[in-house]
Parts: structure tokens; sequence; C-alpha cells
């Protein structure tokens, strides 16, 4: 689960990090009070979205010449107008897609005096089998960019997980940095309260970019993006409370609704599976076969009827789908009960796309019987590879 920056900061800030001062707003009326609270003289008026490269960032319909997604301003005047301008206008971003997303909420910051940006990120690493800390000196730029460009600018230090962080991780983050004494120091500390935040919330990852030394000589936050665990959300009812769910695809909030993993994807077949091994080979078999799944869905190994034309809702309701599958091996999981629900689901919201159903397993016969006798339109498959490539070509013959 994603956060937005100031929520980020907010919940960094509670570990001692340091961040600037900043006050969230919602609509345009409240950019002067937040900005007289803050004092000035300098402020930043930053769109929250959850996709980076804000600054860059270009507003829909804007004048060429008009700025980005996060401005430097010094008047509260300044604060109140560039509120007004950003706010409800689409950001687009290298990390936004060309549609863009609408800017609900700002977050007015203190402005800092930035005498150095650097990056640091901390994600949990599968080749070390713990947290890790990716630092370089140049920050505030595009990542990627430099991990291709020059790669020996980065520099990854894992921490063992049985040892926890020791001090020698901060002195080689600072060494990294090119830091020495006091700021040094600084960054020993700064990496310790990062540590316990990321362990103690569960993060999977965390981004600063930019981390700044300041004009007086200060380590400071400039930019924070987090990724939570999303297995680990039960233990952070605090965490939940962030969610800003306008953010996210509305089809995955329906599905976590009744407990389906499911994922949203680009392509255009809509797959119902169970288990995730099994739907991850789909995906892969439509591929082959040269078409692009619509959607990752795994109904789980014990789905109710009501489960399963929840899910079926879902895949129909997605105006990007030309053509569904359904694809049950039927283990714990029984080919009637799917058969039941796929009816029942057809039922309710009728059925404008080819329907490819391959059973098998469990009450494989009773499962066929349902769907024969229903009336409905399915073409029955006997195999995954009979399966994909029947609803390859129903959606290709569209
Ligand atoms: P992003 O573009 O989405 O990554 O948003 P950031 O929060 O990183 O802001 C973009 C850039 O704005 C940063 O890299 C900084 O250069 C600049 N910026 C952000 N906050 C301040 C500030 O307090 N003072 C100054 N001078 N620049 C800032
Ligand atoms: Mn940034």
């Amino acid at each position: 689960m994603n956060v937005h920056e100031y929520q980020a900061k907010g919940v960094l800030g509670g570990y001692g990090v340091p961040v600037s001062r900043g006050v969230a707003i919602f609509s345009a009326g409240e950019a002067e009070a937040a900005a007289r609270e803050l004092g000035g003289p300098v402020w930043v008026v930053k769109s929250q979205i959850h996709a980076g490269g804000r600054g860059k960032g270009t507003f829909k319909g804007a004048a060429p010449d008009a700025k980005g997604g996060v401005r430097v301003v010094r008047s509260v005047e300044e604060v109140a107008r560039n509120a007004a301008e950003m706010l409800g206008a689409t950001l687009v971003t290298v990390q936004t897609g060309p549609a863009g997303k609408q800017v609900n909420r700002l977050y007015i910051e203190e402005g800092a005096q930035i005498a150095a940006e650097f990056y640091l990120s901390m994600l949990v690493d599968r080749a070390t089998g713990g947290v890790a800390f990716v630092v370089s000196t140049e920050g505030g730029m595009d990542i990627e960019a430099v991990a291709h460009d020059t790669p020996e600018k980065i520099h990854t230090i894992p921490v063992d997980p049985a040892t926890g962080l020791m001090p020698h991780h901060g002195r080689a983050i600072a060494k990294a940095l090119g830091l020495s004494g006091d700021q040094a120091r600084q960054a020993g500390a700064l990496a310790e309260k990062l540590y316990a935040a990321f362990t103690g919330k569960d993060m999977s990852l965390l981004e600063i970019n930019p981390l700044v030394l300041t004009a007086d000589g200060q380590l400071k936050c400039l930019d924070a993006k987090i990724s939570f665990d999303s297995n680990a959300l039960y233990r952070h009812p605090d965490i939940v409370a962030l969610r800003d769910e306008s953010e996210e695809d509305a089809k995955e909030i329906e599905a976590s609704k009744h407990d389906l993993a499911y994922i949203a994807l680009e392509g255009t077949i809509g797959c119902m599976v169970n288990g995730a091994g099994l739907a991850m080979a789909t995906l892969d078999i439509i591929k082959l076969y040269g078409e692009e799944p619509a959607n990752f869905l795994d109904v789980g190994g014990g789905a109710t009827e009501e489960k399963v034309t929840a899910a079926f809702q879902i895949i129909t309701a997605d105006p990007n789908v030309k053509g569904i599958l359904v694809n049950i091996f039927g283990g714990i999981m029984k080919c009637d009960v799917i058969a039941r629900g796929v009816i029942a689901a057809v039922k309710a919201v009728g059925l404008s796309v080819p329907l490819v159903v391959r059973l098998e397993g469990t009450n494989v016969e009773e499962g066929k019987a349902i769907i024969r006798g229903s009336g409905l339109n399915v073409i029955p498959a006997d195999d995954l590879d009979d399966a994909a490539q029947k609803i390859v070509a129903a959606v290709k013959g569209a």
C-alpha cells in the first residue's frame, strides 16, 4: 500500500526523522491560513499524488511555461494563487502515464535552503535476505538514469537482520555520501531512525529523493515515498487509516472487499483462476498465443459461490475486457461451485463477450452439466492449452 508524501513524512517524523514543517490542505481556501501558520519567508507548494516526478511534471491544459507540480514561492499570496491553480488540475509525470492524475491534496511546506542533494532508499533485498540501504551522491534526479549511466555512484549497504542496524552501517552511509564530522554523525542517527521506522511499520520500500544538506549544515528529508507491505497491514491500523482509495484502481478495491487476489492489467482477456500458480500460467499462455490478459485473479482455494459471483462481476465491469477465460483446477475448490457462481453472475450482469470455461478436478462432471444445462453461450475447453487458444481466437474474431 502506498501513501502520500505528507503522510510518509508524518510517519517518519514520528520516529524523529528530520523533515520540514508542513500543512496538508484539501481546498484552496485553506492555503492562506496554512501559509501564515508556517510563516515563510519561503514556502513549497507540493502536489500530493501517488506518483513521482512531480517537480518536472506538467499540468494538463497549462501554458507551456507554467511550473510543475512542486513550486517554491515567496509570499502568502503566491501560496494561495498556486494552490488554487494546482488543486483539481491533472498532473502528468513520467510515472503517471499520459492520462495523469488529478491533484486533490496539496502539502504546503516551509522552504529549505539546499546546499547538496543526495539519494537514499531502503528496500527488502532478496539477494541478502534483509533490509538494505541504497545511497548515492546523485540526489534530486532520476535515479534510474544514474543506475544506468554511472552505476558506480550507487552504493548498497545491506543490514544483517540478526544484528539489526549497527554504527558501522551509519559510517558506511556517511562515507558513500562524502560526509564527515558532525554531518557523518547526523547520517548515522538518521540511518538508525529510518531503520526503526522501516522495520517498525513493515515497509517494503522507502525512498528519500532528495535527502538534502541544508545551508546551515543539517541533513533533512525533502521528499518521502513509502510502500507498506500489504500482508502486514493487519497490525498497523494507523497505516491503514492513511489509505487514499481515490489513488487506487476501483476494481482492485472492490476485489479486496471480497478477499480476492486481483490485479488489474492492460490487456483484453479477463481471467478467473484458482491458485496463484495456475493464474500465472494462464497469463503466460494467453501471451504465448498472442493476446494480453486484462487481470490477474486468484479466487483462492475455498471460494464460495458468492465470491465467484463477485469475481465475475469485477471482470465483466471492466470495459477493456473483450473475452473471459475461466480456468479452474478443482482440488479443494469444487467445479460445481464455480459453475454455479459463473451462472449466477451472468444472470445478474449479463454477458456481452465470449466466455471460455475450462474445468478439471473435483466434481468436474457436475460442473460441466450445470453449465451445459444453463443455456448460456459458453465455449467449453478441455485443457489449459485448448482453453487459451479458444479464447484468443474468440477475441480476435470479435
Ligand atoms: P518529485 O519531483 O515528485 O520527486 O518531488 P520532490 O519532493 O522531490 O520535489 C522536486 C524538487 O523540488 C526537489 O528535488 C527539490 O530540488 C525541489 N524542492 C523540494 N522542496 C524544496 C525546498 O524546500 N526548497 C527548495 N529550494 N527546493 C525544494
Ligand atoms: Mn523526489
